[in-house]
């Protein structure tokens, strides 16, 4: 079968080298790829938000799936136009992708669904919105309702502050997505990410991970696409989880599934472990980036078999998805400056030497410049490794994070912090 994976980042570099294991697999096409995907798929340069060249592609190739790694594309319709020419997609439809389209969706689908997260009050204009402080305590959490690449949401310590974030949003400080608000009150607790594969009602849990934020080590600094992650998170223990399945999850696939707009494909839920249980942060619908470089690399099934099933209604009926009980840890390796204005064009070597160890290198933000690597700016390698715990993972990856040659980049020293400090050796 030949595939077609879009999108350009570690994640999809992640995929691909999973995908590329497969012996179902005949052709791996990439748009647009990375010099590291290049590795393992053929490259075509079709622009996924041009639909018709997406669909005109997968006719001249004979592509039997196409996986959509971000989610733009998901946003943008892409999988219904495909799904409407009879194409197979690994990734949801544009309205179940309001899940993370679309905050205040999934805050009413919470709610009709009786699904725990925190209390919220949606508002369209700056005067109800300031009248719905009132309701909530502080620190309270303001967030734009569209997609805003992790930059919409605010944690306001203070009134003050609360109104000055309102303010910011309805002055189009987030372009369409701070059109309307959502409120919600703040919660405590630890985070972890949570993954299930989801074809209609049927779900199938899909690994666990953490991820860092910040930009800076012990969690300071602006907030990032992510530094790094590791995989599996042991807080989410199988109790946590089965709730999370149970309270969370499962009654969001049947929610849509009623709505006659189910859900296809991997569903990532963000879950704050309260004192009260996991309740919902926010959904994805797609994999985290670094988070999925961690999960591929515990992954020991077929990732053709499983998403074709995923795409083709036949989850149900397929073995269920088995991880390596070892740990896998991701370091990003980012351009200094990220996540500000980061610098390009920096020279990159010493990835064989990354790799000598057993780590797996992801290109994330790289590009082959006269035949030298160099970075794109922005996160630019994933340095990836596995161990019988996360403690051995975290020393794999920072033995090849010291090997590679990257004068222009940095990353943090403490990815997985906090499973080392639980006392996971
Ligand atoms: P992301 O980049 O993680 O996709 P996003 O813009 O989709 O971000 P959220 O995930 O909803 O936004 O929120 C970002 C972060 O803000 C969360 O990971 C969490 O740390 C914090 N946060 C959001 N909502 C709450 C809440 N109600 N209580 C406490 N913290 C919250």
């Amino acid at each position: 079968m030949n595939l077609l994976l879009i999108g350009s980042g570690g994640r999809e570099h992640a995929l691909a080298w999973k995908l590329a294991q497969s012996p179902r697999l005949d052709r791996l096409y990439a748009a647009p790829g990375n010099p590291g995907i290049a590795q393992c798929a053929e490259l075509a340069a079709i622009d996924a938000a041009d639909h018709r060249a997406v669909i005109d592609f997968c006719r001249r190739h004979s592509i039997g799936l196409v996986v959509i790694g971000p989610e733009a594309p998901l946003v943008d319709g892409l999988a219904d136009n495909l799904r409407a020419m009879g194409i197979a997609v690994f990734g949801p439809d544009r309205i179940p992708a309001q899940l993370e389209g679309s905050k205040g969706f999934t805050k009413d689908l919470c709610a009709r669904a009786n699904i725990p997260t925190a209390r919220y009050v949606r508002a369209s204009d700056i005067a109800a919105a300031e009248a719905a402080l009132a309701d909530f305590g502080l620190p309270v959490v303001i967030k734009a309702d569209g997609l805003a690449a992790g930059k919409g949401v605010v944690i306001a310590e203070t009134l003050e502050d609360a109104k000055a974030a309102l303010a910011a949003m309805f002055d189009g400080g987030f372009g369409g997505a701070g059109a309307s608000v959502v409120i919600e009150e703040f919660m405590t607790g630890e985070e972890v990410s949570f993954f299930a594969l989801v074809d209609g009602e049927t779900v199938v849990p899909f690994g666990s991970a953490q991820d860092h934020k910040r930009v800076g080590d012990g969690d300071t600094g602006p907030n990032t696409g992510g530094m790094g992650a590791y995989s599996p998170a042991a807080i989410l223990t199988p109790e946590l989880e089965a709730r999370a399945l149970d309270e969370i999850v499962r009654p969001t696939a049947r929610a849509l599934a009623e709505a006659g707009t189910p859900y296809s494909g991997v569903l990532y839920a963000g879950l704050m472990l309260t004192p009260e249980g996991p309740k919902l942060v926010e959904y994805n619908a797609r994999f985290g980036d670094p988070e999925c470089q961690v999960l591929m690399m515990r992954l020991e099934s077929d990732l053709v078999d499983l998403m074709l099933a995923t795409a083709t209604g036949r989850l149900a009926a397929q073995a269920p998805p088995v991880f390596s009980a070892d740990a896998a840890l991701t370091v990003v390796m980012a351009a200094r400056g990220y996540p500000g204005t980061p610098e390009t064009g920096g020279a990159i070597g010493g990835l064989a030497e990354g790799e000598a160890g057993g780590a797996k290198i992801f290109h994330a933000g790289t590009t082959l410049k006269d035949g030298t690597l160099v970075a794109t700016g922005g996160r630019v390698l994933n340095v990836t490794a596995t161990g019988a715990n996360v403690a051995e993972a975290q020393r794999k990856a920072y033995a090849a994070v010291d090997a590679i040659d990257f004068p222009t980049g940095f990353s943090r020293r403490d990815i997985g912090w906090r499973e080392v400090a639980r006392g996971v050796r």
